[in-house]
């Protein structure tokens, strides 16, 4: 899983500044206690808005069904994805050897026991059916209908501040499956760095 932050607009100031244009008023300066109160203000009573004029963008890798789970949050996100229609590159795929064991509750999803298990044979036997597909001269956007969800695909990913907090309160959570919290914490750290006090008021946790 590989998580990049690759551009930011924003800080907590311009959010604060968003917020105090009602009053015609601007600050210069980011006043640690008048502007944390006020964020936690905006945040507890749910006006989004002057969150929306920061955002981030990130370039993200992770296997399919990672990226599956998380586009389905929407509002305030943009995404734009690889496409093996037009990409017949090298496949490559996550490959984990520890397996969690399923967990007593379905919903949690899995438990913290597990299994050593190698699907190295699995994912040699796919490549080498959609490698055999694509030399027969078979369209890539058919052969890649072999390839596993543990596939590879990578997305940018931009959206506002409060978007990214909705999928980081959702993901990050224990009942999220671990690997997309893996992206949900790639995500978290370099936003709690770049906007703390607005971050901090947003997030769950
Ligand atoms: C642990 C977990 C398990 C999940 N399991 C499943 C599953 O089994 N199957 C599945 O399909 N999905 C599943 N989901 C996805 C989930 O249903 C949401 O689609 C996903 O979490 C995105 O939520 P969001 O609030 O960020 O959505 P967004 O689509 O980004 O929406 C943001 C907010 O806008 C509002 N909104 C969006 N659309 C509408 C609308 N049409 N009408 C009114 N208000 C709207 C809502 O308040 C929403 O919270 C799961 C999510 C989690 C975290």
């Amino acid at each position: 899983m590989e998580v990049e932050l690759i551009d930011h607009m924003g800080s907590d100031l311009s959010i604060v500044n968003a917020a105090r244009v009602s009053f015609a008023k601007v600050h210069k300066k980011f006043d640690e206690k008048s502007d944390t109160g006020l964020i936690n203000y905006l945040a507890k009573h749910n006006h989004w808005s002057p969150f929306g004029h920061a955002s981030m963008q990130f370039h993200i890798k992770a296997p399919v069904f990672v990226a599956r789970q998380l586009v389905k949050h929407q509002v305030g996100l943009t995404w734009n994805e690889v496409s093996r229609r037009y990409v017949d590159t090298e496949v490559e795929f996550y490959e984990p050897t520890e397996w969690r064991l399923a967990a007593e509750n379905k919903k949690q999803g899995s438990s913290e026991e597990t299994v050593k298990y190698s699907i190295s044979s699995a994912h040699k036997f796919a490549k080498e059916c959609y490698e055999n597909m694509l030399n027969m001269g078979i369209a890539p956007e058919m052969a890649r209908m072999v390839l596993p969800q543990s596939m590879y695909t990578e997305w940018y990913w931009s959206g506002t501040l409060y978007a990214f907090a909705r999928v980081c309160n959702l993901r990050c959570k224990p009942d999220a499956q671990k690997e997309t919290q893996n992206v949900g914490w790639g995500i978290d750290k370099p936003a709690r760095k770049l906007f703390p006090a607005s971050w901090n008021a947003l997030r769950d946790a």
